[in-house]
């Protein structure tokens, strides 16, 4: 919602709460064959993108998100060669995992190529692994790849998705999350943007206990900041097909020589530390 072309607000019923940021100027507006994109010139934030009139992502505070959804399981896995990203358009979750040396393959799986397209043109910054050869792009529906991935081929399996709408609905679910257990190898992580911790106790629920029935031994859930997503909180659900006691390659991250803004050892632990209401909440 743009208020006299001075703020973009995104309202959020369910919670109750709004979050605005100033812009400048409306850049890009298209509908495509699955959303509603808009691009936006902000006064403090950088460029803006939002899908069917909610936040995704800005320049300013993105990091926080990239860098939780791919570092913490990247570090959990002994040896996390082969990646698959579902969704991830704006290719920010596939910068942060290409930072890895241990890397050799890193799938992006997005249905609208037009994201994509887009953040090359509005955010070039998250784009500059994309010409990785170890990175491969395919524009298509992240449920049907899959259903037919093979078997125990994937080592890290990353779903940063839109909410639980629309395309994205059934990467919420115990069949896709079958999918998922099913095309991981035996130290095999799932890692997925479960939502707000203080407005989707509900959903997040809902995702250990899918998670739990699709046959994953362990399910943990992991918090860090995002302003610009409702509540200004966010998660990350992550799930091994092993247990996930001691599995924190915490020597290799301390001694990481690559760039992050907000991920390192402390946070790592930090992040996965629940809030009392969470540990209380949780089934
Ligand atoms: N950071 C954002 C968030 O947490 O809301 C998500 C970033 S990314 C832009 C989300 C992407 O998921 C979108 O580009 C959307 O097209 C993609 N997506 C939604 N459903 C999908 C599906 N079934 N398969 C593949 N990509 C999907």
């Amino acid at each position: 919602m743009t208020d006299n072309n001075l703020w973009f607000t995104e309202q959020c019923e369910h919670g109750g709460s709004a979050f605005g940021v100033k812009i400048r100027e409306h850049l890009h507006s298209e509908q495509t064959e699955y959303q509603r994109i808009d691009i936006y010139a902000t006064e403090k934030f950088g460029n803006l993108m939002t899908i069917d009139g909610l936040f995704m992502l800005t320049a300013r505070e993105n990091f926080l998100y990239h860098e939780m959804m791919s570092h913490p399981a990247l570090f959990m896995h002994p040896s996390p060669e082969r990646v698959v990203i579902i969704g991830g358009g704006d290719c920010g979750t596939l910068r942060e995992v290409l930072k890895h040396g241990r890397v050799t393959h890193a799938l992006q799986v997005e249905i609208d190529e037009r994201v994509t397209r887009l953040a090359e043109e509005f955010f070039p910054e998250l784009c500059i692994a994309n010409d990785d050869p170890r990175a491969a792009f395919l524009f298509g529906d992240g449920i049907k790849w899959m259903k037919e991935a093979v078997p125990g081929n994937v080592d890290i399996v990353i779903v940063d998705s839109t909410d639980p709408v629309g395309p994205a609905e059934g990467l919420f679910t115990e069949d896709f999350y079958r999918d998922c257990h099913r095309a991981l190898g035996s130290d095999g992580l799932l890692v997925q943007q479960s939502e707000s911790p203080l407005f989707n106790m509900d959903l997040i629920n809902s995702i250990h206990k899918a998670m739990r029935s699709a046959g994953f031994a362990d399910v943990r859930t992991l918090f860090f900041p995002q302003p610009c997503y409702p509540s200004g909180w966010w998660s990350a659900t992550m799930a091994g097909k092993q247990s996930l006691d001691g599995r924190f390659r915490e020597q290799d991250a301390l001694r990481k020589r690559f760039d992050t803004q907000y991920y390192n050892a402390a946070m790592h632990k930090a992040a996965f530390t629940a809030p009392e209401f969470f540990s209380k909440g949780l089934l």
